[in-house]
């Protein structure tokens, strides 16, 4: 067993306390390699932002657990290399699919585990993320659940249509389960292909394809519910048009 707080690293609750209070968002960053890593705690430390690592399913079964520990603890020390005395960086499992899977990342040094039942019934979502509270809690390693469900692709998490989160669900869930944060699904998307051509509109003055608006009156009314919670947002709702130019350029084919 591995605490977390040897390694350097904090939970997410008072670095999410404050993004709450200062009306600001905290990036997640999934990372599967050391030039990710490297690339993601320069661009934090020279912006002082808090951040949080993920580490996919898939990541973490790659990846051997020693080393994964170490790089976390190298992150925290390199941080503090680019002059940030006192880095607030967050090692998170990302769309962790069972409680074994959770209970393994806590033990190995996370601080901060998602557990996603939302793919399950509304009552087992609620057992299986109430069970990773009531563990990863004993080590004050902060939980992520999820209600509704997302479109695209995240590593063997795939959806081919996304099902908002249904507000009327919002406080019965997070009362019960205890969870520090919500993953909620308003019409981001996960992967690389956002959004297929037939899903999107077309601008008449430029021919560009328009992905489909973000359901903000979705997310309007759960934060009305949970006022203060802290939601988070996974994927994102475009790639945007002058990267798709750039990546064309170089010899990339994203076709629209
Ligand atoms: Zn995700």
């Amino acid at each position: 067993m591995v605490s977390y707080k040897e390694l350097g690293l904090v939970n997410t609750k008072e670095m999410f306390k404050r993004a709450i209070n200062g009306g600001y968002a905290i990036p997640a960053f999934n990372f599967n390699n050391m030039e990710q890593l490297q690339a993601i705690i320069k661009a934090s430390s020279e912006l002082k932002s808090p951040v949080i690592l993920q580490v996919s399913k898939g990541a973490r079964n790659y990846a051997n657990p020693t080393l994964l520990r170490y790089m976390a603890q190298g992150a925290v020390a390199y941080a503090k290399e680019l002059g940030c005395n006192h880095p607030e960086i967050v090692l998170h499992l990302d769309h962790g699919d069972s409680f074994e899977l959770c209970k393994n990342c806590v033990d190995l040094g996370f601080s901060s585990v998602m557990i996603d039942g939302s793919s399950l019934p509304y009552d087992e979502n609620v057992a299986l993320t109430k069970k990773v509270v009531e563990y990863a809690h004993q080590y004050d390693v902060t939980v992520e659940g999820e209600l509704g469900v997302l479109a695209g692709v995240e590593d063997e998490v795939a959806s081919e249509v996304s099902h908002y989160t249904k507000p009327e669900e919002v406080i019965d869930f997070t009362t019960k389960t205890g969870v520090d944060s919500l993953a909620i699904s308003i019409g981001t998307s996960h992967g690389a292909y956002k959004f297929k051509p037939e899903q999107c509109t077309r601008d008449p003055k430029t021919g560009r394809l328009v992905p489909p608006p973000l359901a903000f009156d979705v997310l309007d009314e759960i934060m009305k519910r949970l006022p203060g919670f802290p939601i988070v947002l996974h994927g994102s709702s475009s790639v945007p048009q002058e990267y798709v130019d750039i990546i064309n350029k170089y010899g990339g084919k994203l076709p629209d």
